[in-house]
């Protein structure tokens, strides 16, 4: 397979001129659910730029349970993540759903997001192995592990060596957790796969409070980095608000990931 550890070793994916994943140095990917306003993600974007934190995430394309939910603001969203991104030189994240988005989503974003519940839509992955920019594909809601290198090897096969595979937690009988943070998994990749594996305990834990002490495990255990949700004002969250921290919060989680970082 492509994306055998028996081809090579590691492969590092650049997401601009000074970050990188799957090096030495973790990532640490932070951001809202949903980008909600420009204030909002300026507000992120101030606080962020001050720790170590070097990426922001925000969805402008949100794939929500409810079709009577919140989809996010589209077009206006990215407009806003790419102001960001160029006033704070910051890369950032956001999902891409489609493949008619592909092409607009590639030209406002540094790396492209394959949510949980695309993760099997091969034709959108195809595409997404002709695109020029780095895609983050995240596990399916109840993918084995060899469905999830297969996907990945969709993207690698159609032409596109920069692929950032995200354990976010899969799904089972206990609802305390949204989902089972699968860190059997992450280990496991890295020793079948040469690509870059981070980690998302948002969207695996549900619970903010839980995330600081998942995150330093998923560090501990060999990840290259995390994403993480935050929000200026949690509670207002228009998604996920239960397991959003506040900006507080990320930058002190990022700054107690040092020494474990270090550790490892
Ligand atoms: C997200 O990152 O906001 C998201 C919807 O994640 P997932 O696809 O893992 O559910
Ligand atoms: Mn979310």
């Amino acid at each position: 397979l492509a994306s055998s550890t028996d081809l090579q070793q590691t492969t590092i994916v650049k997401l601009s001129s000074n970050v990188t994943i799957g090096d030495e140095e973790i990532i640490i990917i932070a951001g809202p659910c949903t980008v909600e306003s420009y204030e909002q993600m300026e507000t992120v974007a101030q606080k962020l730029k001050t720790s170590a934190i070097q990426a922001i995430r925000g969805g402008a394309y949100k794939p929500r349970t409810s079709p009577y939910a919140f989809q996010g603001l589209g077009v206006e969203g990215l407009e806003i993540l790419d102001t960001i991104r160029q006033r704070y030189k910051m890369p950032v994240v956001t999902e891409v759903m489609g493949t008619e988005d592909i092409h607009i989503v590639a030209n406002h974003a540094d790396m492209l997001q394959v949510g949980s519940r695309n993760m099997q839509n091969f034709n959108l992955l195809k595409a997404l192995g002709q695109v020029n920019k780095p895609i983050l594909l995240k596990r399916g809601l109840a993918a084995t592990l060899e469905e999830f290198v297969f996907a990945a090897e969709y993207i690698l096969s159609h032409g596109n060596p920069n692929v950032v595979l995200c354990e976010r937690g899969i799904r089972s009988f206990d609802t305390y957790t949204r989902n089972v943070l699968d860190l059997g998994a992450v280990v496991a990749l890295k020793q079948i796969t040469h690509l870059p594996v981070i980690v998302d305990p948002s969207h695996a834990a549900g619970k903010w409070e839980l995330i600081p002490n998942l995150a330093k495990a998923a560090i501990a255990c060999g990840a290259d980095g995390l994403i993480i949700e935050c929000h200026p004002s949690p509670e207002k969250s228009v998604s996920d608000a239960r397991q959003a921290l506040t900006l507080e919060a990320m930058v002190n989680l990022a700054e107690s990931l040092a020494p474990v970082a270090n550790a490892v």
